[in-house]
């Protein structure tokens, strides 16, 4: 874990607000322009970034020097690990209590051979539970650059965040900055932007809370097809303006 030069955690208040859309294009982006990355997923009861990479079948397997991520090409860039990945039948659900999910989670921290990365990206499940007590304490041991909050525009997911904010102030985890998705809809024929739900809300929090704001990521058909069917949208897509907001996400860090 000290070996690795980057680490963040993305957090949201909300299910449903893009969070392991953002860690999964942010660790695909990463990827992309060059860097090796990991994508842990915490996200214990509900896994869903192996389906958003197209991982769903694979199995995770043990090294002497620990477990080894799942790739996602043979470039070995993009290594994932998760629940999922454990799970001899895939569509058994993880009921479990507080200490046995706080133990896979240190394992996740302490046991997983990441080798030589630049980034690892971890993907949490939304609210602040025992997931989020154990990954920060765990995280903290070393030395972490911190908190992406996601959210939507919307009051609601924007009063959730403020309780995430509140949540990384007490258990002392920086924040990296605040990202604002599903922030409108660009029509793919005319270009104009129509913001379907309130807007820039994820921005004014940020102004108020004096934290920086990481930008906007519209909402994105092909996005989301491609999130369903586990495919690289930035081969299928290089020109999008997903593939912008992310940069811009990578620039504000
Ligand atoms: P969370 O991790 O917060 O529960 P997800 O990342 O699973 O949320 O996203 C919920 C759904 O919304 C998914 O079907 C995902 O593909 C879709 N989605 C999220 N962000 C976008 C976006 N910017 N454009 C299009 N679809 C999106």
């Amino acid at each position: 874990m000290d070996k690795i030069k980057h680490k963040l955690l993305v957090l949201s208040g909300k299910g449903g607000v893009g969070k392991s859309t953002v860690s999964s294009q942010l660790a695909l982006y990463l990827s992309h322009i060059g860097y090796r990355v990991g994508l842990l997923d915490v996200d214990l009861c509900g896994p869903s970034i192996p389906k958003m990479l197209g991982l769903e079948s694979k199995d995770v397997h043990k090294s002497t020097k620990g477990w080894v991520p799942v790739y996602t090409d043979e470039s070995q860039k993009l290594g994932v690990i998760s629940i999922q990945f454990l799970l001899g039948d895939k569509d058994t659900p993880v009921i479990w209590r507080g200490p046995k999910k706080n133990s896979m989670i240190k394992q996740f921290i302490d046991d997983v051979n990441w080798g030589e990365i630049d980034f690892l990206i971890i993907d949490t499940p939304p609210g602040t539970s025992d997931e989020h007590i154990s990954v920060t304490e765990e995280l903290l041991k070393h030395n972490p650059d911190g908190a992406i909050l996601v959210t939507t525009p919307q009051a609601v997911s924007i009063s959730d965040v403020k309780k995430e904010i509140s949540f990384c102030n007490t258990m002392k985890l920086p924040i990296i900055g605040i990202v604002e998705n599903m922030s409108g809809y660009v029509c793919p024929h005319c270009s104009e932007c129509t913001n379907i739900f309130s807007s820039e809300g994820g921005k004014l929090l940020a102004e108020q809370c004096n934290i920086k704001f990481l930008g906007k990521l519209p909402i994105d058909p092909n996005l989301s097809i491609c999130s369903e069917r586990g495919i690289n949208y930035f081969t299928e897509y290089p020109n999008s303006s997903t593939l912008a907001a992310l940069k811009s996400f990578v620039d504000n860090f």
